[in-house]
């Protein structure tokens, strides 16, 4: 389905974003999984993508920073040519009730979550722009269309993505670039394992679906929208939370 294709996957080291890099080159692209810290569990990812026989490397790039952007960009079209599927995943979280938050938490959250999504989107779509096509993918949140307690940076992060995954969708769509957005719930990863118990057990409690969601849940939406079965839509946000945002 994705063959010939050159898929760059963003936080694709760990939990949702090492899920879609296996299942985008399970269909077929080569990968190249993003990461910051985690040099082995990237490796890792590779490994194991190219043991079910597809393709990918790793490339290290701290999402938000600007420049560094620029320089994968500028070092991937360089060595593939071309990239046809960008999935902004990388995310963090720092939690904590507004009162309480430090300005150092809420900035280094929108600095990764929204700000690291416009760097790459302004680095890649000179690229997407001439190539006259390409997916664009970001990953928001269940956070970003209800907001949360506790997580006010959080949510104004991927709310921000929601706004700018639309404004990019009318940006690019007369060149046949589709934009679009994913907002996964309540998905079992290490960013949901650090959270406490109490925490957790509320967030399963508002599932209609009776269950926390799997890696896999989300891969699959995100793998549609790679796909040309998802030409005729853009601008979008396709929640995977179980029915939480119902
Ligand atoms: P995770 O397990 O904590 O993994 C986060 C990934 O992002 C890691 O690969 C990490 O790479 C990477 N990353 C973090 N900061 C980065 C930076 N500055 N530059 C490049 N990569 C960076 O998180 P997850 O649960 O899989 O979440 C993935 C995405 O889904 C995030 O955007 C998150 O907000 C979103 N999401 C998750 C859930 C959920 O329930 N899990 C729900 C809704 C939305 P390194 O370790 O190499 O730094």
């Amino acid at each position: 389905m994705l063959t010939g294709k050159n898929a760059l996957v963003t936080g694709a080291s760990r939990g949702i974003g090492k899920e879609i890099a296996k299942t985008l080159a399970a269909h077929g692209a080569f990968v190249v999984v993003n990461y910051n810290g985690s040099k082995e569990a990237a490796e890792e990812t590779v490994a194991e993508i190219k043991e079910a026989g597809g393709d990918a490397v790793a490339y290290c790039c701290n999402v938000s920073d600007d420049k560094a952007c620029g320089q994968m960009a500028q070092d991937l079209i360089k060595a593939y040519q071309h990239i046809d599927i960008l999935v902004n995943n990388a995310g963090i979280t720092r939690d904590g009730l507004l009162m309480r938050m430090s300005e150092e938490d809420f900035d280094a959250v929108l600095d990764t979550n929204l700000k690291g999504t416009f760097h790459t989107l302004r680095h890649f779509s000179r690229y997407f722009l001439k190539q006259r096509a390409g997916k664009i993918i970001n990953i928001s949140s269940v956070s970003g269309i209800l907001g949360n307690a506790g997580q006010a940076n959080y949510s104004a992060s991927k709310a921000g993505v929601i706004g700018l995954t639309k404004s990019a969708a009318r940006e690019l769509a007369g060149r046949g670039i589709n934009v679009n957005a994913v907002a996964p719930g309540y998905i079992t990863t290490d960013m949901t394992d650090a959270m406490p118990e109490a925490a957790r057990e509320s967030l399963l409690a508002k599932i209609p679906l009776g269950r926390a969601g799997r890696t896999g849940d989300v891969a699959k939406a995100v793998l549609f929208l790679a796909s040309p079965d998802s030409d005729y839509i853009t601008g979008q946000v396709l929640s995977v939370d179980g029915g939480m945002a119902i």
